[in-house]
């Protein structure tokens, strides 16, 4: 393991970030959220507490968390809540992490079997500073959820490992349903939005991962409206079909904090739609964009959707 001064030499720095000079867009008047108030939210809340699970709903500042939660649909993040990278989007800590806890996946698929869900998602924060990256402990995560609810759908949403090698080949080996890595922008911004991360090595795991199962579900992410332009939007998507991906997501970019990057535009609901509809055009099985879409946002109906999509290609 590096040791702490070193991990925030190595990952840590404020540099890319938004100049709060800068000048903020007004959010526009079709991103309206559910404010968290509900029963059912309430008592997710409770149950991640007492669990003491980390959710990436509440560490990325999700704005579904108020119509997620009151369903129970919450996305754990594994292995703490401090990240190794510090990318100019994301409101997760950075810093140097802890140890591994070796009871996360235990309470993981405790609090789970409570949630009682037809559909998961399990995600992480980046561990450069472990040997494998955290593979492992998505793997005892996964094997503990089949083994208290076998009936329940798995997602693993997870980081790129930077290469670590026999990471990914550990994770798909786990059999998860779907898995899911996010490429989250186009290739020009990687060094502006997730600096340290690199578009084809990304691409190059959810190529590999269908690869090594082509009866898994691959699924990847964008966030648009921090610069890009359709074209380039267009390529990536080219390049996730190329990648033999599944289901893309596509959701705007909200700054969760004057710290982070800001806007450079809000997309209207009908430029999401175009863009699913190139998507879909170019062979896709699901697409999801919208301005509040995000990588596990109504993962549970789209996963139903997934399956019948691949039955109706397999049955032409
Ligand atoms: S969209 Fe995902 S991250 Fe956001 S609240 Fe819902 S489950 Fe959590």
């Amino acid at each position: 393991m590096l040791k702490t001064s070193k991990l925030k030499k190595k990952y840590i720095s404020n540099s890319h970030l938004n100049n709060s000079a800068e000048v903020t867009l007004k959010k526009p008047s079709w991103i309206k959220v559910k404010a968290p108030i509900s029963s059912g939210y309430l008592s997710t809340k409770e149950l991640i507490r007492k669990s003491k699970l980390n959710t990436v709903c509440e560490a990325a500042s999700c704005p579904n968390i108020g119509e997620c939660w009151s369903k129970g649909h919450a996305t754990v993040m594994i292995l703490g809540d401090v990240c190794t990278r510090k990318c100019g989007f994301c409101n997760v800590k950075s810093g140097a992490p802890a140890g591994i806890d070796l009871f996360e996946p235990l309470r993981l698929a405790k609090a789970i079997s409570k949630l009682n869900l037809r559909h998961v998602v399990i995600t992480s924060v980046d561990r450069d500073d472990l040997d494998d990256g955290g593979a492992n402990q998505f793997v005892k995560s996964v094997e503990a959820i089949k083994k208290l609810s076998p009936t329940t759908t798995i997602e693993v949403l997870t980081p790129d490992f930077q290469r670590k090698e026999g990471a990914l080949e550990k994770i798909i080996s786990s059999k998860p349903d779907v898995f899911n890595h996010n490429l989250e922008t186009i290739s020009r911004l990687y060094k502006k939005v997730r600096r340290g991360a690199s578009y084809k090595h990304s691409l190059n795991i959810l190529k590999y991962a269908k690869e090594l199962s082509p009866t898994v579900f691959t699924k990847s992410g964008i966030m648009v409206g921090l610069g890009e332009k359709i074209d380039e939007i267009e390529l990536l998507l080219e390049d996730l079909r190329l990648a033999k991906v599944d289901f893309v997501t596509i959701g705007q970019y909200m700054q969760p904090t004057k710290k982070h990057l800001s806007v450079e535009r809000y997309l209207t609901i009908e430029e999401f739609s175009k863009i699913e509809n190139l998507a879909y055009k170019m062979g896709f099985l699901l697409v999801s964009s919208s301005p509040l879409t995000r990588s596990s946002y109504h993962a549970d109906e789209d996963f139903h959707k997934l399956k019948i999509a691949r039955e109706n290609t397999i049955n032409v």
